[in-house]
Formats: structure tokens, sequence, C-alpha cells
């Protein structure tokens, strides 16, 4: 959606650009850079740590890029953005570990004269995230709901098609943002009864998988194939939310000796381009985190010398507070057939497409 910030919109300045928020006054070339990142719960956010510590450098700023650890992930971001305000960053990009915990860690930010910048996923109920930046997660969902069908008609041409649903951390906002988005594809079937959810197990509640965890995944498909595919009953795919737990799934239906349904995935992460390559995984997106953190840095570099940074999107992505400023970048989806292709210019996945 190129152009919509031009489009006035949900602007709340009453102008026709950009939200300016802090950005008029610019800062020192060198200023400090906060990122608070979460718990690596999957390879992008490894690699995004990599990306802004080196990146931040070679633009010339300092940074403090930390992680939330493993199992006091909330109160640790916290603990961290609350350092990175006392240090005096001027631009504090945060991955939430817990998208509704941090309101009195970035007002207190914001009081202090930072810019802050939900990265990847939303800050929700706080007017005190200035911009949003992310592959268009809504859109990732529709992908891959329409990826499960595609998948499933490729097997077998008609339906109808019994599937299972899974759904990522409720903490996580993005969580909610992929199922709808699935939904949104996907509802219209189930209605007609062309898609039969075989456990019954539709609400996103149901489906979701606590901290993005493998053992989760793994755990409730083993449930799932015990009470509802113990039978005669055959699983034509499942709606995986991410690569992490799409492998989990396939584990699990492997282990029961089961034939692998048409499985979902995100991140394109490296087993998992791997299992596409063996026809194994169904689909994976691309979200290249080069280019998302490339993108952010320019954000602060805008920033820095007072401008306003682009935004491409001023409708989507409500808070529960504030329609978010966004600049949302175009996901991709990759099966085996278009992989090569997708990842061209990316060597690490392009070997594994040879
Ligand atoms: C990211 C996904 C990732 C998940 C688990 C989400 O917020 O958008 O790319 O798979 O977190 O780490």
């Amino acid at each position: 959606a190129l152009g919509l910030a031009a489009c006035g919109g949900s602007d709340r300045d009453g102008d026709t650009g950009t939200d300016t928020g802090t950005a008029a006054k610019g800062f020192a070339k060198d200023a400090l850079i906060g990122v608070a990142l979460p718990s690596k719960t999957s390879e992008n956010w490894v690699l995004a740590g990599d990306l802004f510590t080196n990146g931040l450098k070679t633009a010339g700023f300092q940074s403090d890029v930390q992680y939330a650890g493993a199992s006091t992930t909330v109160a640790d971001q916290q603990a961290q953005i609350t350092a990175m305000v006392t240090k005096g960053a001027k631009v504090i990009i945060i991955g939430a570990t817990d998208a509704a915990q941090l309101s009195t860690q970035v007002t207190a930010a914001k009081a202090a004269g930072a810019t802050v910048i939900a990265y990847d996923r939303l800050i929700t109920n706080t007017k005190d995230v200035d911009y949003y930046i992310a592959f268009d997660n809504f859109k990732v969902g529709q992908l891959q709901g329409q990826a499960l069908l595609d998948g499933m008609k490729a097997k077998k041409p008609t339906g109808p098609w019994t599937v299972e649903l899974f759904s990522g951390s409720p903490d996580d906002n993005n969580a909610g943002v992929f199922f709808n988005g699935a939904m949104d594809v996907l509802k219209p079937l189930i209605d007609k009864g062309d898609v039969v959810v075989g456990s019954g197990q539709k609400d996103v509640k149901q489906t979701a998988i606590q901290g993005w965890k493998a053992e989760g995944a793994q755990s409730r498909m083993d449930s799932l194939l015990t009470s509802t595919y113990n039978g005669a009953k055959t699983l034509d795919g499942v709606l995986s939310p991410n690569d992490t737990l799409a492998r989990a799934i396939i584990t699990s239906v492997k282990a029961a000796g089961k034939p692998i349904p048409v499985v979902t995935g995100q991140d394109s992460e490296v087993e998992s381009v791997k299992s596409i390559m063996a026809g194994e995984q169904y689909s994976t997106i691309n979200k290249d985190t080069r280019t998302l953190v490339a993108e952010s840095i320019k954000m602060v570099q805008a920033l820095q010398t007072g401008a306003a940074p682009t935004v491409n999107d001023t409708k989507s992505y409500d808070n529960g507070s504030k329609v978010v400023p966004a600049y949302l970048l175009p996901p991709v989806i990759v099966t085996k057939a278009n992989a090569a292709e997708a990842y061209a210019n990316d060597p690490k996945l392009s070997a594994l497409t040879k």
C-alpha cells in the first residue's frame, strides 16, 4: 500500500504528511540507539541482533542490543528498556516479548525524549509507540492460509479437506494477526464445509502455543493424533504459523507413523528450507531479516537528521490506543516450486535449493 501515508486516513497530526512525533529535533550522529529483542524463539531473532549491532555501528551510532532471557522474558525486557532510557538512548527499537506489558517502559522512554519503534511485533494499548516496522503480518497469515489450500488441492483436487490449526504465543501480538490473516482465507471454506477442522478446535485460544515452543506444538499434535486421527480419518493439512512449530508438527506425525500432511510455516529457517526441498514441509514465508533491519536503521538515520521516517501505512495497525504509522514490507510465500527464485539473493538459503 505504498503512498497511503499521503492520503491522510488516520494520520493524527491533521496534516497530509507523516507523524513527525519527536523527529523534529534530531540528535547527535553518534547517539546511543537501544534495541530490545525478545528471546531467541526463531532464527530471525538471532540474525536481527547481529545485523543491528553491525549495521548501527557502520552508520556511526552507538548501540545497546539486548535479548530478553529464556525464562523471565517480560521482566528482563522491561529492565533492559528502562536501562536504555537511563543511558539516554535517542531511539529504542523493540521486538516485544509481551505486547501488552511494556506501556510503563515506553511511556518513560517518550518522557525522556526517545522515539519508540515497534519492530516486527506491535506494542499494544499505549499511545507511546511512534512507529511500527514489519513485514505485513496480516498478509503473512493470508499467504499461509492460501498455501495450505493450494498444497491440499495439489494432492487431492476435491474436498472436503480435513485440517488442524495452530497459532503462536498469545503474548505476541503477531500470533493473532497471523491467525486472523489465515482465517480470512480459510473461514469461508470452513463455513461452507469444504474445509473441516477435524478436532473442532478453531479458536485462537485452543490453537495457541505458549512461548512459540516446539515442544508445545509437538505435544498438542501428539494429542490431536490420538484423539482425532486414530481411526480412518486422514489429516490433509496443518496450518502452522512458523517453521519451528511446523517441524515439531512433522516430527509428531512421523513418530505416529502417519503420512505427512501439507504443513505451512514462516521464517525460512535453514532446517525448514531443507525440509521443503526434501518434500516434507510444504511452505514457508520469506521475511528477509536483512531488509527489515536495514529499513529500521534508515528510520533511525531520518530521525537523527530531524526528518520524519518514511511510512507507507497509516490505517492497518491499531494497537488499541492509536493507529501506529507503519512501514510495511511485503512477505513472500515460498514452496519447493519457487524456492530457488525466492532465495536468489540470499547466499545461505540459495545454496540449499541447488
Ligand atoms: C515473528 C515470527 C516468528 C515468531 C516466533 C513472531 O513475532 O514475526 O517471524 O516466527 O515471532 O519467534
